[in-house]
């Protein structure tokens, strides 16, 4: 029998999907959890996005071409997928259906069509939508970042817009501001340590506790079950 997670009492895994328009600081955001005592494990995706010099590798992303992608989509290794500026992006399914076996707390960096996608599938997973103090200060993140062509940039942003518009989508909304990523990943981390309570996260180890509640008298006597 799965047992709690010491940490966080719970005995099923967590599915948290962390979303937002790009430059908005979900890689830093992200990066903190995965750093926090919460046990966070990222899960893993596709991608025909050229590599980007930062890109970890093997971490976040498997690189491949569209004729690759596709042929996975259809063969169902691709749980979700989207297009965004002109890439496809999805998630791996055997390693999210590992981790979810193995009660891991799973963390999905994806954009609004695969926060949706995996709420539809899976709908005990919390979704949390980050949010820029303004739209000027995403422009000047974007920019700062300096990873993107205008021309990119200028395709982001317009993605940017049409992403805020559904913030209404998600179970959260968590503003990070400028220069208080600390406290915004705390605001996540705490949405996770309140999810790790929710009863759906007990599984059965709790049975037998519940059980021995209802079992003893009005002294709180045990009674000697065989
Ligand atoms: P980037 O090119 O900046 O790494 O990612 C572009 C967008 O694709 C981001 O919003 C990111 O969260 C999203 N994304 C990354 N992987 C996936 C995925 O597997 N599925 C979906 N739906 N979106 C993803």
């Amino acid at each position: 029998m799965a047992m709690p997670n010491s940490e966080t009492g719970a005995v099923r895994g967590g599915l948290f999907v962390i979303s937002g328009p790009s430059g908005v600081g979900k890689g830093t955001v992200v990066t903190k959890l995965l750093e926090s005592d919460f046990g966070f494990v990222r899960s893993r995706s596709m991608t025909t996005r050229p590599r980007r010099p930062l890109d970890p590798n093997d971490v976040k992303y498997s690189f491949c071409d569209r004729e690759t992608f596709m042929q996975m989509a259809v063969g169902g290794q691709i749980l979700e997928y989207t297009e965004y500026g002109g890439n496809l992006y999805g998630t791996i399914t055997s390693l999210l259906d590992e981790d979810i076996k193995a009660g891991k707390n799973i963390l999905l960096e994806l954009d609004v069509n695969g926060a949706v996608a995996i709420k539809e599938r899976f709908p005990t997973a919390v979704t949390v939508c980050l949010l820029p103090e303004s739209f000027e200060e995403l422009v000047r993140r974007l920019r700062g970042r300096g990873t993107e062509s205008e021309d990119v940039i200028s395709v982001r942003l317009n993605e940017a817009r049409r992403e805020i518009t559904h913030f209404y989508d998600f179970d959260y909304i968590v503003i990070n501001r400028s220069g208080k990523v600390d406290e915004a990943a705390q605001a996540v981390l705490d949405i996770a340590r309140l999810d790790s309570m929710r009863s759906c996260r007990m599984g059965d180890f709790y049975s037998d506790y519940i059980k021995s509640i209802c079992e003893s008298d009005a002294e709180g006597q045990l009674s000697i079950r065989e």
